[in-house]
């Protein structure tokens, strides 16, 4: 419907960005009666967002099959004599793309099935914007550039909007501007035609360590750099070290340049197929290493370019993202921001969790949902050893002068993780020290990411250790380790040594 035409199609609610954000909020919004238009500028063939396209279901698939070959090619230490192996990376990716399109279809039938309008184009608050509800005015577009005020955008009225616009890759302006160098980004690599020598991952997060394990499984050579002090900040520095040491043992790993940046770039020539990378380490100072490939992934930024935000009066934070209350709602009323947009963890199911939240505000203004509790909300690395974890790190539990107890228990003692040939890693676990709550929980390990989930409910629900060791689990399976670090937790372990305890008593 063009802005000339009638009367702008009205609906309840008009979600802007299909990713696990958007698709999510619209599916929720229709099962509670609202009409709602979903806006996705890649069209209603690919909805899914980042999470789907480009995020975390191929790299999944990828690593999966990583795994796979690391695996086949260490086969003979189980006992078996395996000979030609090879792989096809051609027919990896095709399977890979299947499953993205077989994804992408089942959300098509989910938008059929619950009645959501599906628009192709790039949503933004006209600039004729009323500043609050009922009824902002949302322009669509072919692009971005096509200025709502300049084009004639198709106009669609709703009293709520969500902003789910995700984020979008941060360039490295040192190595921009080289035509001629190998470069990547961490959408394009999905699709390298086959796998490098040598590739340089600069960024030592969890997209680039997460790469790092992909294509050393590979066979590929692969240099880590990053400029912090170590890889995944974020994440236990004890739990990064055994992620570290597993490389190590399985032959996989990666060189690691940690406080080091890359100074510049120099594209291979007709004389040379490969590039230079000029290296700067705060400790060894300036290097040079040459590479095939270079995957640039130093984060990402909010999407929230040309969405005319000003016409509302939002303003983005230091970081880019759209600053919200505590259930999402942005300064505009009715209006909410959800997923990547927003400040807080960029991940999938946490946008998911904030579309959730977002519709039970919208939908039941007097008794308002419960807001998100983000210490219960999990990370994980899908690299090998896998790593993932909940609630406090000691560090932060240390910065609180909350007094707590910590117990540990290595993959190692678990009958099951050396059958399924994954006996590195371990479960730490921190607990207050007078409630022995749950406060947070680190693994490393072989299923670390399925793992978490059953200390993610715990955590919830404010379980004791008592509570975690009550509960039966199946015998031989790795979620026993489960049961032995609540027992260790409470000094009364039952396979694992009694180690010595780490008290951190700061009453
Ligand atoms: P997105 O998924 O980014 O979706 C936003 C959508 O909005 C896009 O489809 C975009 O086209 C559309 N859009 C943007 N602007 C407009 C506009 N103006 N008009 C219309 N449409 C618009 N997270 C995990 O939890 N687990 C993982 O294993 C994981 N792996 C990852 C691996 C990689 C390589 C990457 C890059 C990310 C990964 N993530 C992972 C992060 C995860 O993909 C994101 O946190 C998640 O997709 C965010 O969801 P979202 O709905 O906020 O935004």
């Amino acid at each position: 419907m063009s802005e000339q035409s009638q009367q702008p199609q009205a609906f309840d609610l008009v979600v802007i960005g299909a990713g696990p954000g958007g698709y999510a909020a619209a599916i929720r919004a229709s099962q509670r009666g609202l009409t709602v238009a979903l806006v996705e500028k890649q069209g209603a063939d690919q909805l899914g967002g980042t999470c789907l396209n480009v995020g975390c279901i191929p790299t999944k698939f990828l690593l999966d099959r990583a795994k796979t070959w690391y695996h086949l090619q260490t086969i003979s230490s189980r006992g078996f004599t395996a000979k030609g192996l090879a792989y096809d990376w051609g027919h990896i990716l095709k399977d890979k793309n299947r499953l993205i399109e077989r994804q992408r279809q089942g959300l098509r039938y989910l938008m059929k099935t619950y009645n959501i309008t599906v628009i192709q184009g790039h949503g933004s608050f006209h600039p004729t914007q009323q500043l609050t509800a009922p009824g902002y005015t949302i322009a669509i577009t072919k692009s971005a550039a096509d200025e709502p005020a300049q084009a004639t955008p198709t106009l669609i009225t709703a009293p709520a909007v969500i902003i789910a616009t995700g984020s979008t890759i941060k360039p490295l302006p040192v190595v921009t501007g080289s035509p001629a160098a190998m470069i990547y980004t961490s959408d394009e690599i999905l699709n390298i035609p086959a796998i490098p020598e040598h590739l340089a991952i600069i960024g030592g997060g969890v997209i680039g360590v997460e790469f790092a394990s992909l294509f050393a499984m590979m066979g590929a050579k692969v240099s880590l750099i990053e400029t912090q002090d170590r890889l995944l900040t974020e994440f236990d520095q004890e739990c990064v070290t055994e992620l570290s040491r597993g490389w190590r043992k399985f032959k996989i790993k990666p060189t690691i340049h940690t406080a080091t940046i890359l100074d510049k770039l120099t594209p291979r020539t007709s004389s040379s197929s490969q590039d230079t990378l000029h290296l700067h380490s705060k400790r060894d100072g300036s290097t040079t290493i040459k590479v095939d490939a270079t995957l640039v992934a130093v984060g990402r930024t909010p999407a929230t370019a040309q969405l005319g935000l000003q016409h509302l009066g939002i303003k983005v934070d230091s970081g880019g993202a759209i600053p919200v209350d505590e259930f999402g709602q942005t300064c505009a009323t009715g209006v909410y921001a959800i997923g990547d947009v927003r400040p807080g963890p960029a991940l999938a199911h946490t946008a998911s969790a904030e579309a959730h939240l977002a519709v039970d505000h919208l939908t039941s203004p007097s008794s308002p949902p419960r807001p998100i509790n983000y210490d219960n909300n999990p990370g994980a690395v899908y690299s090998y050893p896998e790593l993932a974890a909940v609630g406090s790190t000691a560090a932060q539990l240390d910065q609180l002068k909350i007094p707590y107890n910590t117990a540990t228990v290595p993959f190692s003692i678990m009958a099951k993780a050396t059958i399924e040939g994954y006996p590195e890693g371990f479960v730490k676990i921190h607990t207050h020290q007078h409630t022995t709550e749950i406060l947070g929980v680190h693994i490393v390990g072989g299923r670390a990411t399925e793992l978490i989930s059953e200390f993610v409910l715990a955590k919830c629900l404010e379980s004791t250790s008592a509570e975690l060791a009550h509960a039966i689990r199946p015998h031989p399976t790795l979620t026993e380790i489960i049961s032995e670090v609540a027992h260790q937790g409470l000094n009364e372990p039952v396979h694992a040594p009694p180690t010595p305890r780490r008290k951190q008593a700061r009453d």
